[in-house]
């Protein structure tokens, strides 16, 4: 509890702090249902993230059926369902539509802008504040939030000026983000605010982050993206997730959507200490009875001379013909001729099962998304107002919720902001 200076009046009925995807769809729905809405931003302009997002082309939501939407949630998608319910995924597309932005649904349901501009999203977002009347501040951080008994009684900030000030209001967003990407403005901050008023915060990691692999050969696949593939992770010697699509190689680590995936997992056990490998199938659409004859028919029409590094030349992308010949240990110059059975079934094993043993995980800087957060059994779902501090409530990546890549995540921040600024009681 705090004792403030005495003040004339109390000019805003919230204050959302936080003017990113969750942030801006609160203030605005705030805004627009008649409330006098302060949103504060520490950044000098609104939405850094979003106008990253997508690789600057934002897949602002998925058009899949809200059943299907739920099991992409990687946890607490009962308590995100309400959120859901008010503010869908159809609802999502029809509010940017609505505001000029026209959109495509593309390969996986995904949807972008047709513009192929995030920028668009974050205008809209800004756009749908300022027409409703929200006052935004940029360049101010809050420090804290006050509170009299349990109850909110406003924000502490530190103005543009560097200069420490107070503003009472009776209710407060917080919708700081996570900690992924800090040079957007996410640097965890929400999570402070919510300890210090007596929530719980479920351990933070980075989640949809490369994973970093001690294969002797990684540094030379550098650059390399494989499309099609499928890959299993294993954890303690037990497949438990099989992902298809791209695996990308850089100086990161394994990335690309099917790493991302499964990256949750693999950061959580590797937090843990248990053995994590990656298994990829460079030739899923062949079984090994395929893919031998396959092998035949392409030794069969080379020249006798021909080197095996050739023959793998015709089965792999190039990058990973030395690679392939390091791991099977058999000599790129040795010629196709006189290539054995037992070579040819080592070959067939090695492109069913290329294995990457996971040692670390790329670091927040590169995570696409925090898993860990708020503590969901501590806000309630239908307001997402804290169950502990009257007038607080939570929207988007600060709390323990995340999703797979594909339109997910955003859709999380415009479900809980939309349902937070609707400031139920
Ligand atoms: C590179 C990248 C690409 C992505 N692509 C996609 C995608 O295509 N589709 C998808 O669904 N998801 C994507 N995501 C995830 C998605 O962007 C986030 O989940 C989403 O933006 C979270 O929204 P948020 O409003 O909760 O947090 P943020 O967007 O992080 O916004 C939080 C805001 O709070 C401000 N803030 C923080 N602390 C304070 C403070 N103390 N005082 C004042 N302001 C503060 C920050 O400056 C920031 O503006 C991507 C993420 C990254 C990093």
């Amino acid at each position: 509890m705090e004792q403030l200076e005495e003040k004339e009046i109390i000019p805003y009925d919230v204050i959302v702090v936080g003017a990113g995807a969750a942030g801006m769809m609160a203030a605005g729905t705030a805004a627009r249902n008649g409330k006098r809405v302060l949103l504060i931003e520490k950044m000098e302009k609104s939405g850094r993230k979003v106008r990253i997002t997508g690789k600057g082309r934002c897949n602002v939501t998925n058009a899949r059926p809200a059943e299907e939407f739920a099991s992409q949630v990687r946890i607490n998608a009962e308590f995100f369902a309400p959120a859901f319910a008010e503010f869908n995924n159809r609802a999502a597309i029809r509010f940017f539509e609505r505001a000029g932005v026209k959109l495509e649904i593309e390969r996986g349901e995904r949807v972008f802008p047709k513009s192929g501009k995030a920028w668009d999203i974050a205008t809209a977002l800004l756009e749908y504040c300022f027409e409703n009347g929200v006052k935004i501040i940029y360049n101010t951080r809050v420090t804290g939030i006050m509170t009299l008994g349990s109850k909110v009684f406003g924000v502490r900030y530190i103005n543009k000026r560097g200069f420490e000030r107070k503003e009472e209001c009776p209710n407060v967003i917080v919708a700081t983000g996570g900690l992924s990407y800090p040079a957007t403005g996410s640097t965890g901050d929400g999570y402070a605010f919510a300890s210090d008023l007596g929530h719980s915060v479920e351990p933070v990691r980075p989640s949809l982050t490369p994973l970093v692999s001690s294969h002797p050969q990684i540094k030379y696949l550098d650059g390399l993206l494989l499309r099609n593939v499928r890959a299993t992770l294993w954890i303690d010697d037990e497949p438990v997730r099989e992902e298809f699509g791209e695996l990308g190689f850089s100086q990161r680590g394994i990335e690309g959507a099917v790493a991302l995936r499964m990256s949750r997992d693999a950061v959580d056990a590797l937090i843990d200490q248990r053995r994590v490998k990656l298994v990829v199938d460079l030739k899923p659409a062949l079984t090994e009875e395929v893919l031998r004859e396959r092998i035949a028919r392409e030794i069969a029409d080379m020249e006798p001379t021909e080197f095996f590094t050739e023959l793998l030349r015709k089965l792999v992308p190039k990058p990973l013909v030395l690679t392939l010949v390091h791991e099977m240990d058999v000599h790129g110059k040795n010629y196709v001729s006189k290539i054995t059975e037992e070579q040819i079934g080592r070959l067939i094993k090695t492109l069913k099962g290329f294995t990457f043993p996971l040692t670390d995980y790329a670091p927040f800087e590169y995570a696409v998304v925090t898993a860990g957060g708020v503590c969901c059994d501590e806000v309630n779902p239908y307001t997402m107002e804290s169950l502990k501090v009257r007038g607080l409530y939570f929207a988007g990546e600060v709390l323990d919720l995340d999703a797979n890549t594909g339109g997910y995540n955003l859709q999380i921040a415009f479900s809980t902001g939309r349902l937070a600024g609707m400031l139920k009681k």
